[in-house]
C-alpha cells in the first residue's frame, strides 16, 4: 500500500489518541476482570465483558472457535479484505486461590485497547485485524487447541504483551515437557509381610534420587522439577501405587525432549531396582517462544517512543507459555512490559496487586499503543511483513 508520510503521521496520532480516549473504560474492564478471577476453561465473565465491548464497537465476533466455550475471535476489516491478517492475542484466565497473579486481566485489555484503536482507522487500512481470545494459558494450552482446530489459519503474524518486572522485547520462555510417572508395586503388610510387597513409593523416591544425580550433567538452562502426587495410603501398607508429576524445561524443544528421555531412563532404572512396573505418561513438548526479530524491533521502537528503554532478554528466570507452540506456526512476539520491580515474581500476591495498580494500568495502556502501532506498520509499510515472514521461513526451515 502506498501511503504518504502525512497520512502515516495522521494514522499514528489517531491510534494513540484512540487508546487514550478509551483508557478509563479499559482500566475499568481490567479491574472488573481482576475482581472476577476465573480458572482456565471457565473464563465466562471475562469473555462476556470483552466480546460485548467488541460487538458494540462493530467487530465481527466468532464465538467458541475450535469448539472452546471461552475462546473468541473478533475481526475488523479494512478497505481491502484480501490484505494480510494481523492477530492480537488476549489471555484472561486466573490462578487457583491467588486470583489474577499473572496479570492476564491486563493482557486482555491491552489486546482490547489495541483492537479498538485500530478499528477506528481500519477504513483507511488494508487487511484484517483479529483479536484472539485465548483461554487456559495457565496449564490448559488453549492456544494449541485453537491452533490444531485451524483457528489461526490464514493469520500472517500474531502478538501479545505480558506484564512483568522489566520491559523486554524478546523474553526467554522455555520449552517444557510434562511427565507423569506412575509406579505400580504390590501391597502387603509393611511390618508383618514386607518381603511379599513391592514398594511403588520407593521406586518414585529412587527416581527423584536419580534425577538429582543427573543434574550435574545436564545443560545449565535445563530445569527438571517435580512433586509426588500419590505416595501411598497408609504407613502400614507397602504402597502398591505411587505417582509423581514432573516438568522438563530447556531453552529449546530438542533439549527438553532429551531431558524427557533421560528422565525415562532414570525411572526405568528405579523400576528395575525396586521391582515396580513403570507407566511413563508424556504428551509431548511445548516449544519455547521464538520471537520474530523484525516484529520485536518494531515493538521496541514504540516503547522508546513512549520513553521506555526496553531490554532484549529478561534478567529474572524464564517460565513457559502456550505462545511457544504458536510462535512455531506463524511469526509472533510475546514482549514484556514492566509493571512491578524485581524481586517481585509472577504468581505471587504482590504481582496480583500490581495487576490492579495504577502502574499496572499505565503499562497496559502503553502495551495497547505499542501493539496497535506495530500492527499499523505491518499493514502499511511496504515489504515489512515480507521480511517478517522471510525470517520465520528461515527459522522453520532449519
Ligand atoms: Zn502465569
Ligand atoms: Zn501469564
Amino acid at each position: 500500500m502506498i501511503i504518504t508520510p502525512e497520512q502515516y503521521a495522521s494514522l499514528e496520532k489517531r491510534i494513540i489518541a484512540a487508546v487514550d480516549a478509551s483508557a478509563q473504560e479499559l482500566i475499568a474492564i481490567s479491574r472488573e476482570i481482576h475482581a472476577h478471577p476465573e480458572l482456565m476453561w471457565k473464563e465466562h465473565y471475562a469473555v462476556k465483558v470483552l466480546t460485548q465491548k467488541l460487538m458494540t464497537e462493530g467487530f465481527e465476533v466468532e464465538h467458541q472457535p475450535g469448539g472452546l466455550d471461552t475462546a473468541f475471535v473478533a475481526r475488523t476489516h479494512g478497505m481491502n479484505v484480501d490484505g494480510p491478517t494481523i492477530g492480537i492475542i488476549a489471555e484472561y484466565d486466573a490462578l487457583p486461590e491467588i486470583g489474577h497473579a499473572c496479570g492476564h486481566n491486563l493482557i486482555a485489555t491491552s489486546a482490547l485497547g489495541a483492537g479498538l484503536a485500530l478499528h477506528r482507522v481500519m477504513a483507511e487500512l488494508p487487511g484484517t485485524v483479529a483479536v484472539f481470545g485465548t483461554p487456559a494459558e495457565e496449564g490448559g494450552g488453549g492456544k494449541m487447541v485453537m491452533r490444531d482446530a485451524g483457528v489461526f489459519a490464514g493469520v500472517d503474524a500474531v502478538m501479545m504483551t505480558h506484564m512483568a518486572m522489566e520491559t523486554v522485547t524478546k523474553p526467554i520462555f522455555l520449552a517444557v515437557g510434562g511427565v507423569e510417572i506412575v509406579m505400580h508395586g504390590k501391597a502387603s503388610h509393611a511390618a508383618a509381610a514386607p518381603e511379599a510387597g513391592i514398594n511403588a513409593l520407593d521406586a518414585i523416591i529412587q527416581t527423584f534420587n536419580g534425577i538429582n544425580a543427573l543434574r550435574q550433567h545436564i545443560r545449565s538452562d535445563a530445569r527438571i522439577h517435580g512433586i509426588i502426587t500419590n505416595g501411598g495410603a497408609a504407613a502400614n501398607i507397602v504402597p502398591e501405587l505411587a505417582v509423581a508429576s514432573f516438568a522438563c524445561r530447556a531453552l529449546d524443544a530438542a533439549y527438553a525432549r532429551v531431558l524427557v528421555q533421560k528422565l525415562r531412563a532414570v525411572a526405568e532404572g528405579a523400576a528395575l531396582a525396586t521391582g515396580a512396573t513403570l507407566e511413563f505418561k508424556h504428551r509431548g513438548v511445548i516449544e519455547h517462544v521464538q520471537s520474530n526479530d523484525v516484529m520485536a524491533r518494531l515493538y521496541g521502537e514504540r516503547m522508546k517512543q513512549f520513553g521506555i528503554e526496553p531490554a532484549i532478554h529478561q534478567k529474572d528466570g524464564p517460565a513457559s507459555t502456550d505462545m511457544g507452540p504458536l510462535s512455531h506456526n506463524l511469526p509472533a512476539i510475546h514482549p514484556l512490559v514492566q509493571i512491578a520491580d524485581l524481586p517481585t515474581a509472577w504468581h505471587t500476591p504482590a504481582f496480583r496487586d500490581a495487576a490492579f495498580s495504577d502502574r499496572g494500568q499505565r503499562g497496559m495502556l502503553v502495551a495497547a499503543k505499542a501493539m496497535a502501532l506495530t500492527t499499523l506498520d505491518l499493514l502499511v509499510k511496504p515489504g515489512l511483513l515480507d521480511s517478517v515472514k522471510a525470517e520465520f521461513a528461515e527459522y522453520i526451515g532449519k
